[in-house]
């Protein structure tokens, strides 16, 4: 039996997975569960049962503002993991059955920034995305089955999978800030981005690590995960508290991860001189931040706003997820039905949440 086959005998002897369930953004603030006949793939795509998509900072913004690059109405989500159902004729890498994890986007590998090693930056990489994570089945283009999908080890659980893609932006962040053992760092918001982070610093051996932030929630989580410092944003001595770190210098290294102006600023006062400061959370269209000239020459700042990620970004957090003991499942603290889809975005709003695993 060929392998379309197979797929129209399995559908036929479960009904009940046809139609299939698809998360769509219709406007900010507005999303629907459709029924939709779920695509079949072309002769270099394959379709997944999703297993697990996770909620993500950006799907946050999105949901409240829209996305500068992508039109609405569009399906959402686009960090996960599931089970190939049904392989185009030409794909041989995987097969149903196969348990798949990837990153959500991949390069063209021939443009102008490709051939300069900046894939992050690609002409095509954000126009091509993957969207539809929120749903029962989701297909997998031949750019990113040829680029950046792997298959997912057996012992590592289908939510930790669908962390690759968030887990490659700080892998790329951090090649860019060079963490060195002996450092103090400083990471500015206690989300999930940030925790990736500071789980990502630990495990390249940081010394001290500081996450300030707000809510008593997340930051009670960073100080589980291993965060050496919290320090509550706040409150009445925040200022005090970082500029005691590394022996009253303070931090060798600012990670931003809130995407607010407020919090780019605040990363920017507490680097040390000489410091480095990783302008990590990309702020609201049409905001600008205002430099201190002085502070930032004489004080030798460095700045990186590092974007997005390469393949080999993608695969050395593919590793790290493999590797088991780098702990990043501990950034997911809730899981939900796909039906409840709504009510997990109102949760996110209030903050109360890291990563929620949404299960179809
Ligand atoms: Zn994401
Ligand atoms: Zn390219």
């Amino acid at each position: 039996m060929n392998q379309h086959l197979a797929f129209e005998a399995s559908f036929a002897s479960a009904p009940d997975r046809f139609p299939a369930r698809q998360a769509v953004l219709v406007e900010p603030g507005h999303l629907e569960l459709r029924e939709v006949a779920p695509p079949r793939p072309g002769p270099d795509e394959v379709l997944i049962r999703v297993k697990c998509a996770l909620t993500c900072g950006t799907d946050l913004k999105t949901f409240r503002r829209g996305h500068p690059m992508w039109k609405l109405p569009s399906p959402f989500g686009h960090e996960f993991s599931g089970v190939v159902v049904e392989c185009g004729d030409r794909v041989t890498a995987f097969k149903p059955g196969d348990a798949l994890m990837a990153a959500p986007t991949a390069p063209c590998g021939i443009c102008f920034y490709c051939h300069r090693g900046q894939e992050n930056l690609c002409a095509t990489v954000m126009e091509r995305m993957i969207h539809g994570a929120y749903a029962d089945y989701l297909l997998i283009p031949a750019h990113v089955l040829g680029c950046n999908a792997f298959h997912k080890p057996p012992e590592l659980p289908f939510e930790e999978a669908a962390l690759l893609e968030p887990l490659a932006c700080v892998v790329h962040a951090q090649s860019q800030a060079r963490p060195e053992k002996h450092e103090t760092a400083l990471i500015v918001g206690a989300g999930p981005f940030g925790l990736l982070h500071m789980l990502a610093l630990r495990a390249s051996g940081v010394r001290e690590i500081a996450v300030a932030g707000r809510g008593q929630e997340r930051l009670r989580w960073a100080a589980e995960i291993g965060a050496d410092v919290v320090i509550d944003t706040r409150g009445a001595d925040a200022e005090g508290q970082i500029a005691k770190l590394n022996g009253g210098f303070g931090p060798d290294l600012v990670i931003e991860c809130t995407g607010q102006v407020d919090g780019w600023n605040d990363a920017l006062k507490r680097a040390r001189r000489g410091g480095r400061v990783v302008l990590f959370g990309g702020c609201a269209p049409g905001t600008k931040l205002e430099l201190d000239t002085r502070r930032m020459h004489y004080d030798n700042l460095s700045l990186m706003s590092p974007f997005h990620f390469r393949p080999r970004d993608v695969r050395r957090a593919y590793e790290m997820l493999a590797s088991r003991a780098f702990g990043a499942g501990a950034v997911i603290t809730h899981r939900r039905p796909l039906a409840d889809l709504e009510e997990i975005f109102s949760i996110l709003e209030r903050g109360a949440v890291l990563k929620c695993a949404v299960i179809p």
